[in-house]
């Protein structure tokens, strides 16, 4: 099976081949650089992906959060869950860790709310 893909590590946007079967990547071509193929090759397998959401504070305020890094596409649904149990206390500054290691990565604020 071929897929093409367009590079999102760099803004070059590299057109990227991938031959795979049975999950198995069996050929890459088309990237400018060693990261495009590992670009590639876990968007074949496993896909990663920064959660972007939100979290009603005590209070009621809504707050907008995201992980501090990619995780798994597919253990998006299960990170919700966690995500939408949570009710911080305010008050919360940009940056600060809301959940601790949902899949890898930590659910960070991304406004400050008094
Ligand atoms: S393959 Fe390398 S040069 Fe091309 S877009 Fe990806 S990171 Fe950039």
């Amino acid at each position: 099976m071929n897929r093409e893909l367009t590079c999102i590590i760099c803004p070059l946007g590299c057109n990227i081949k991938v031959r795979h079967e049975n999950g198995a990547v069996l050929e890459v071509s088309g990237n400018t650089c060693p990261r495009g193929k590992t670009y590639a090759i876990t968007e074949c397998t496993t896909p990663m992906r920064t959660l972007t959401s939100s979290v009603r504070c005590k209070g009621g305020k809504l707050l907008s959060v995201k992980t501090d890094r990619p995780i798994p596409k597919e253990k998006w649904m299960e990170a919700m869950a966690i995500v939408n149990r949570q009710h911080p206390a305010l008050p919360i500054a940009v940056g600060d860790v809301i959940i601790e290691d949902v899949f890898g990565a930590n659910i960070v604020a991304t406004k400050n709310i008094d």
